[in-house]
Parts: C-alpha cells; sequence; structure tokens
C-alpha cells in the first residue's frame, strides 16, 4: 500500500484527491499533464491516491494512469465503472467482479440500453443529436482533438453515451425530460452531453470514501473539475476545486462556499492548487 496508508497513520487524517481529466489535470487542447508533475510528485512522494474520476473509458484511462505513473483505483464513464487495479490491490475489495486485470464496481447501466435511449429520444425530440454509436472513429477524432488510436478507445464505451447536438438548443428542457423519463440522466461536460444511469461522479468518490473510511481512515477529501458533470465531487469534497477560471460557473461559490477557484486552467491550475493544499498540511505531516 501506499505509504500515507501505512498502519501507523490509521485514526490521523489521509488525503485522498478525486480528480477530472479533461481541461482539469489534462490540458483541455493539447491532453498533456507535464504542467502539474510537481504536484503529482509530490502526491507519489506522500502516498495520496490520485484518482482519476473521468467521462473516458477504462481503456483511455489505462493509458493516461500508465502514463502518470498511478496505481490507484479510477473511475469510468462519469461514474459508471469503479476500477481496482490486481498489482496494488491483490485483495479484492468487497462485492467486486475481476475483468480484464482490474477489480471492478459497475454503477452504470448498460452500454447498449443507453444506446437505444438516446435513438428513442431523438426520433421523439426531432433534434439533430448524434452519439459516439452513431460516428465512426474519425468523426470522433475530429471533435475531441484525439488522435485516431485515442479515438479508439475513446468509442470503447461500457456506461455512458457522450453526444452532441446540432444546433445546441437554448432550452433543453424537452430532453432533461426525456432523459428523466427513462431513469436516465444527462450531464454536461467540457466537450459533449452525456447519456448514463443514476451514476454521477460524486457517487463513485463517495462510494470510494466509504471504502477508504472503512479500513479505519480518517479521509479529508480534495476535488478538483472543470465543468458541471463535475459539480457532485465538488459538492462532497472536504476541499473542492473549480479549475476553470473566467468559465462563469464562479456563481457555485454560493452553494459551496469553500470552494477553491484557481488563478490559472488546466494541469497549471491543478498543480497550484494541489501545491497549496497539500503544502499547507505539511505540519499535519509530523504532527
Ligand atoms: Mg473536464
Amino acid at each position: 500500500m501506499t505509504p500515507q496508508a501505512a498502519p501507523t497513520l490509521t485514526g490521523k487524517s489521509f488525503f485522498v484527491i478525486f480528480t477530472d481529466l479533461d481541461g482539469t489535470l489534462l490540458d483541455h487542447e493539447t491532453y498533456r499533464w507535464d504542467a502539474a508533475s510537481e504536484a503529482v510528485e509530490l502526491c507519489k512522494e506522500r502516498g495520496v491516491p490520485l484518482i482519476p474520476v473521468s467521462s473516458k473509458t477504462r481503456a483511455e484511462i489505462e493509458l493516461i494512469r500508465n502514463d502518470l505513473g498511478l496505481e490507484d483505483p479510477f473511475v469510468t464513464e462519469n461514474g459508471g465503472g469503479i476500477f481496482f487495479p490486481r498489482e496494488s490491490h491483490p485483495e479484492p475489495p468487497r462485492s467486486t467482479v475481476f475483468r480484464n486485470g482490474f477489480w471492478e464496481w459497475d454503477l452504470g447501466r448498460p452500454y447498449g440500453e443507453l444506446i437505444i435511449a438516446l435513438r428513442e429520444i431523438r426520433a421523439e425530440l426531432g433534434w439533430k443529436i448524434r452519439g459516439f454509436s452513431d460516428m465512426g472513429v474519425e468523426e470522433i477524432a475530429r471533435l475531441t482533438g484525439l488522435d485516431a488510436m485515442s479515438a479508439r478507445l475513446a468509442a470503447e464505451r461500457d456506461f455512458d453515451e457522450p453526444f452532441v447536438i446540432e444546433p445546441t438548443p437554448s432550452d433543453l428542457g424537452p430532453l432533461e425530460r426525456a432523459v428523466a423519463g427513462r431513469g436516465l440522466r444527462l450531464s454536461r461536460g467540457g466537450r459533449f452531453f452525456h447519456l448514463h444511469g443514476e451514476n454521477d461522479k460524486g457517487m463513485a468518490m463517495e462510494r470510494l470514501l466509504d471504502w477508504y473510511r472503512k479500513q479505519g481512515l480518517t479521509v479529508r477529501s480534495i476535488a478538483l473539475g472543470d465543468s458541471p458533470n463535475d459539480f457532485s465531487m465538488l459538492e462532497r469534497a472536504d476541499y473542492p476545486v473549480l479549475v476553470a477560471p473566467g468559465q462563469g460557473y464562479g456563481r457555485l461559490k454560493d452553494t459551496i462556499s469553500r470552494l477553491t477557484i484557481t488563478r490559472q486552467r488546466g494541469p497549471r491550475g491543478w498543480n497550484e492548487a494541489v501545491m497549496e493544499i497539500l503544502g499547507s498540511s505539511e505540519e499535519d505531516r509530523h504532527g
């Protein structure tokens, strides 16, 4: 286990970071994270679990966590799946299934159901809705700015269908009602709308916090995000961080008074916030 989680720290506070990827830890345009490498290294040094919580797929996040050198759990497709790598978690967490090299908790609805629902909704509203399942790899690559290989990984979906509406209507009410009427949820990320089950990032975060607490750890959670689909995490976090200065989400501070809004965007903002929070807790570490 990670150094911070050593049994001697049981009962003391333990930082866990839940982070969105696109536009937060990764640059919105280039998908690079090197501007955050100082804080990422500090997390590793201090044994602070760094948990990606993204609308990305398992295949996509696997690549990114390898690149970041992370051994921590991760959350895919807007809270649809929670994955624990077997190498770092030899004991299966309770009620997980083992699949593709990971212990897995499924919180989401199967992808096939979501595709059928989105097609029904399109017919019902008569809107020009296009989901990933309607697109080829090339179109996904063009819309996301990903290369063809990454776009292929993005298309390997289990629990969430990203889609665009052209043009985006100003009143989303009819869509919201059509989605809710099917017991599904709509969220909005940096590029796409997403159709998924009644899972969200915050619920997945809660499930993981519970898992840490059951190990006798007093967790202090840090959550970072840049879009509305991250707000359910920010609401639950002890240290919520909005990495989207000037995006018009500043009013979030009315509902989350402890919210920090970074000065910089993307990985620079991420670095700034995490260094600040972990740095200011230096005393606790030795205390
Ligand atoms: Mg984002």
